[in-house]
């Protein structure tokens, strides 16, 4: 089998496999990233602190109305002449004062306890939007220096792809197929030779009859690394 033509590709494969690699390692594209992953844990928890808001305000309802009727039942007090009371039904409404007035600062002590938690969800939701807005500023930076680099890239791109595609004609269909299969499995370079008596690849050492085999095939399938290993 000739090896000619897709060592060639191959090689020239290799300048578009340098230039994806300094892509994908680029530290600005690393970043944007991350900050896609900060925003959305800002709005995550803006969401989860929007949802606590609405539990605190309906809590807050709650008290209001619990105040309210505590305040009705003392006006209904008030209203009655005191002045005519028995001796015991003053003692029950002396008992029944207390009692209202012991429901009012347990309500003040649940409307502060409440405010303060109210508090602490604003300051956190606060947190998330600075936290977001940085993300955010962050993204946009980074973003375009990766785009700006991407569109500098851009041409050498499509000149090596439409060069790949001319040598692509020259090569026999099952073997390219083997080429991008090892390719897109990261698995480059995709054929290797022989050296000495190891795969070029992974280096693994190859008994007596492979080597053989190499040789009296012209190529093997490496066992350890599925590369082509071929001969001289
Ligand atoms: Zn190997």
């Amino acid at each position: 089998m000739d090896f000619k033509n897709i060592l060639e590709y191959q090689k020239k494969d290799g300048e578009l496999i340098k230039i994806e690699r300094e892509l994908s390692s680029n530290p600005s594209r690393k970043v944007s990233s991350e900050m896609i992953a900060v925003v959305k844990g800002a709005q995550e928890k803006s969401a989860m602190l929007e949802s606590r808001a609405a539990g605190l305000e309906k809590d807050f309802q709650a008290i209001k109305k619990a105040y309210s009727d505590t305040t009705a039942q003392i006006e209904k007090f008030i209203s009655k002449d005191l002045e005519s009371l028995s001796q015991k039904d003053l003692e029950s409404v002396i008992s029944a004062t207390n009692a209202i007035l012991n429901n009012f600062n347990v309500l003040e002590k649940k409307l502060f306890s409440e405010a303060e938690r109210l508090n602490i969800t604003l300051n956190e939701f606060e947190n998330a939007k600075k936290q977001y807005g940085a993300a955010r500023a962050k993204y946009n930076q980074h973003k375009q220096i990766y785009d700006n680099l991407l569109k500098e890239k851009d041409p050498e791109i499509k000149r090596i792809k439409s060069e790949l595609e001319s040598l692509e004609k020259g090569i026999e269909p099952k073997l390219l197929a083997k080429y991008k299969q090892l390719r897109s499995d990261k698995l480059f370079p995709a054929f290797v030779r022989l050296v000495d008596r190891s795969c070029g690849g992974c280096r693994m050492e190859l008994s007596a009859a492979e080597v053989e085999k190499v040789k009296s095939n012209g190529y093997l399938e490496c066992d350890n690394c599925r590369r082509i290993i071929i001969s001289d």
